[in-house]
């Protein structure tokens, strides 16, 4: 029996046979010089190749627009704007014309260049899109050599699917109901297997080191999203563990739609427990989950892999949609919609521009108050879709009151203009501010005169504490919620709102640890929101606490001696946790 650890990318467990998946490399490229006097029948090839390239794109696109959600789609268009981008239309063309390379050759070649120069850039995001472009060139070379691959995975029994690294086209490609879990060598949290096995709750495992030289075709193997591991061989005791295991996660999401609400405690009251989405996720699984509504909607993703911007009616569309479908959800219904937050990680092609330091630059609220007619278009968007359900506006990474000042400026001029056209909107739509910056947390008070809550980002507030990149590994441990410093800065924000009496949330993804989401809400956070697939988890341990136990649990880090680390906070808390609710480990499983 052998455990191999990796990333716990995607909740859950599963076991089943193995499918491995070798998509790379399978397409033979041929390479000879093309006879002078066939070189235009060469470049004829490669035309018909691109020409039929372009119609199976097409035809993907609108297959895929029935089956899956936006984004999805999004990636098929992206690949279809690599494939008739004039610039490498003509590199390729140059190396068949010039250096007389035959079509397979000249192809490789051009998007060889083109991989160099998206590795070369110091960002996840767009080393990322090096998988996009594999995924078009293998399409082309198909077309061109005849060969079939990757286009089609024969995968026939419910299998485990272990891959070196999966392109967008392969994932969305792969037959849900077929799919068990993911296993990959490669893949970071801005891979498009993490992001689909999330949003589809399948569970995955990535950065696993060699998986794919290590299993056999058809062996079973034990899968565990949860942990981060993958177990080849394994014996019987260790079976029966994780059917074990397996039981108790589906019990788990069971009773997320069974129970009482997700967030009630054991003595009533709740920390109502929302869904942070982006557009593009199915969003029936939030229900399934025990969501009571959208805490966080990431409107960023509708800008992302496009080269145009969304236009007001696409953004409204999407608002209105998720906004209806919020309003159907039980015990709450309300979706925050969040302006758009590029920068940062979270690059746009087109919009975002070079900043030496992007992390501290022109992102977020700033770029939205710099780009007054993006920004108008989306509040109005927005505004418009508000009488289609509980809409709440929250402005991302806001740092200074003047930032809330001139938002609250542009949006009231969107309303007038809205009131001018007769055009309805919610006109007690609640407007939020995020706090995820530093400075914003300090100045807390002063920010809650402006808006009507706050949501906590502690996905950035750890990292601009801590000036630890959120998704760099070499300073992973740095990047701790725990941190005393963080639990200052949260604890201020959670006062401030008290005072000025306005609502505060937690929506970064330390609300989905079960030791840091819980003292969130002991130290007083309102509402919780989170990946979908964690709500069950953090809804079964609020449940075995009362209010009372919350507030004793807020003073254990208060009382913990000063200079301890991040590290003893945490196991000071789980320890504490572990005394209240004797079985939490088996809750955590
Ligand atoms: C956060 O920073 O915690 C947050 C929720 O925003 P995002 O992860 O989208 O930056
Ligand atoms: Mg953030």
């Amino acid at each position: 029996m052998t455990t191999i650890a990796g990333l716990a990318t995607a909740r859950g467990f599963a076991s089943g046979p193995v499918f491995v998946y070798r998509g790379d490399g399978q397409v033979p490229v041929p390479e000879y010089l093309v006879e002078r006097d066939r070189v235009d029948d060469e470049l004829m090839r490669l035309k018909r190749a691109v020409v039929e390239t372009k119609r199976d794109l097409e035809t993907l696109i609108s297959v895929l627009r029935q089956r899956t959600g936006r984004s999805d789609v999004r990636v098929f268009e992206c690949h279809l704007m690599i494939l008739e981008d004039e610039a490498l239309k003509e590199e390729t063309k140059g190396y068949v014309v010039r250096d007389r390379l035959n079509a397979e050759a000249a192809v490789r070649k051009t998007a060889n260049g083109a991989r160099q120069q998206f590795e070369r850039m110091n960002d996840p995001y767009f080393r990322e899109r090096v998988r996009d472009l594999d995924d078009i060139e293998r399409r082309v070379l198909k077309a061109l050599t005849g060969f079939s691959s990757g286009a089609h995975i024969e995968i026939r029994t419910p299998s485990i699917v272990v891959a070196d690294d999966l392109t967008p086209s392969e994932t969305v490609q792969l037959p849900r109901e077929l799919v068990l879990g993911f296993a990959t060598n490669g893949g970071s949290t801005t891979s498009h297997v993490a992001l689909l096995a999330r949003a589809l709750a399948i569970p995955a495992v990535t950065g696993l080191v060699d998986i794919t030289a290590r299993v056999k075709p058809g062996e079973v193997v034990l899968l565990d999203g949860t942990n981060g591991a993958v177990t080849l061989n394994p014996d019987e005791s260790t079976i029966r563990q994780f059917n074990d295991l397996v039981e108790r996660q589906l019990e788990l999401t069971e009773d997320a739609t069974r129970g009482a609400p997700a967030g009630t405690l054991k003595s009533g009251g709740d920390v109502p427990i929302y869904a942070n989405i982006h557009p593009g996720v199915p969003l029936a699984g939030i229900r399934e989950q025990g969501a009571r509504g959208i805490g966080l909607y990431r409107s960023e993703y509708l800008w992302l892999n496009r080269e145009m911007e969304p236009t007001e009616e696409e953004q409204f569309a999407a608002y209105r949609d998720a906004a209806k479908f919020a309003a159907t959800l039980p015990n709450g219904g309300e979706i925050t919609i969040r302006s758009l937050d590029i920068g940062g990680d979270k690059l746009v092609r087109g919009i975002s521009s070079k900043e030496a330091n992007p992390f501290l630059g022109n992102r977020s609220i700033r770029y939205l108050l710099s780009h007054r007619d993006v920004f108008r278009t989306q509040l109005r968007a927005i505004l418009r879709a508000s009488v289609y359900g509980h809409i709440s506006i929250l402005y991302p990474m806001v740092s200074c009151v003047d930032e809330l000042v001139a938002s609250s400026m542009v949006l009231n001029d969107v309303k007038a203009k809205l009131d001018d056209e007769g055009i309805p909107y919610d006109r007690s739509i609640r407007v939020g501010a995020m706090i995820e910056v530093p400075s914003a947390a300090l100045i807390a008070d002063e920010l809650a005169r402006h808006v009507d809550f706050f949501s906590i980002g502690t996905n950035d507030l750890v990292q601009y504490t801590m000036a630890a990149d959120r998704g760099n590994e070499s300073v992973a441990h740095l990047y701790q919620p725990t941190n005393p410093a963080v639990l200052k800065l949260v604890r201020m924000t959670v006062d401030a709102a008290k005072r000025a009496g306005i609502s505060v949330g937690v929506c970064g993804e330390s609300a989905a640890d079960p030791i840091v989401g819980v003292l969130w809400a002991a130290m007083g956070v309102d509402t919780l929101s989170m990946s979908p697939t964690y709500i069950p988890l953090i809804s079964k341990i609020l449940a075995r606490l009362t209010r009372e136990d919350l507030d004793e649990y807020a003073r254990v880090p208060e009382n913990v001696p000063p200079g301890e680390t991040a590290h003893e906070i945490y196991d000071i808390c789980h320890s504490w946790l572990n005394t209240k609710i004797p079985n939490l480990d088996d809750i955590l499983i």
